[in-house]
């Protein structure tokens, strides 16, 4: 039985003022059977790991880079993050992928290196034209493979399969359609890491909200949610919690 995690994503959204959301969010996670990460801004990992640090929410980062240390101007190591408390990093957002050119290559390096120091949530998904191309699943089955880091393992890693079509636009795919991607990531990741596959969680991400979120969790094969907008407040992601809990 695969517990469920609903991460929350922050993106350049939070000043230390916003925080305070978090505690809402950690007395719901302290009372909810689910799983419950948020991934900041890095300029308030510090801050927010301390802000919960009572309760079982984790905190992350949304990137890492992929060499331990360097000439690298403005980007942060793996240690960096977990010297400031964050438990776990995004790698592979489609917004990264789209505004940094970051490969699914680039994506497999940062998450071999932070495997040692922090989880990783693994992001895939396909464009509207490959959609209506009708190559989605061949296009997030090739994604995942390409971005799959060596000695994937359920314990530190989850795959997030968000629709870049569906991020941030309100729209979701149907619950069947979840329902059968997950399942052919599934499929995908049994036949690159056999049977650890089924520990892996996978979540779905793009556009998850309190009114949809009951839904889209009970779909087959889905074992969280990834959710950007409605993570930036406890109103919002509350709600989530606990309908992944219920679901
Ligand atoms: C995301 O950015 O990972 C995401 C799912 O965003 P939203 O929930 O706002 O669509």
């Amino acid at each position: 039985m695969r517990r469920k995690l609903v991460a929350g994503n922050w993106k350049m959204n939070g000043l230390s003022t916003d925080l305070a959301e978090l505690d809402a969010i950690a007395a719901a996670a302290k009372v909810t059977q689910c799983d419950v990460a948020i991934a900041v801004p890095a300029t308030l990992i510090l801050l927010a790991a301390k802000r919960v640090v009572d309760s079982p929410v984790m905190i992350g980062a949304q990137d890492v880079h992929s060499a331990e240390k360097g000439a690298h101007t403005g980007c942060l190591s793996a240690a960096m993050l977990n010297d400031v408390n964050a438990s776990f990093t995004l790698v592979g957002h489609s917004e990264r992928r789209a505004d940094q050119g970051e490969t699914s290559a680039d994506v497999k390096a940062k998450a071999e290196a932070a495997r040692d120091l922090l989880s990783v949530i693994l992001c895939i998904g396909e464009t509207l034209a490959e959609r209506d191309a009708g190559r989605a699943e061949e296009i997030v089955t090739t994604q995942l493979e390409a971005s799959l880091p060596k000695g994937a393992a359920a314990n530190w890693l989850s795959v997030a399969y968000e629709p870049v079509w569906a991020i941030g636009t309100g729209r979701t795919p149907t619950v069947a359609d979840v329902t059968a991607m997950h399942g052919a990531i599934r499929a995908k990741l049994r036949g690159l890491i056999g049977g650890e596959a089924d520990a892996v969680r996978l979540l779905y991400g793009g556009s998850v909200t309190a009114e949809n979120a009951a839904a889209l969790l009970s779909a087959g094969d889905v074992d969280g949610a990834l959710v950007g907008g409605a993570s930036l407040t406890a109103a919002k992601f509350v709600p989530i919690i606990e309908a992944a809990a219920a679901a």
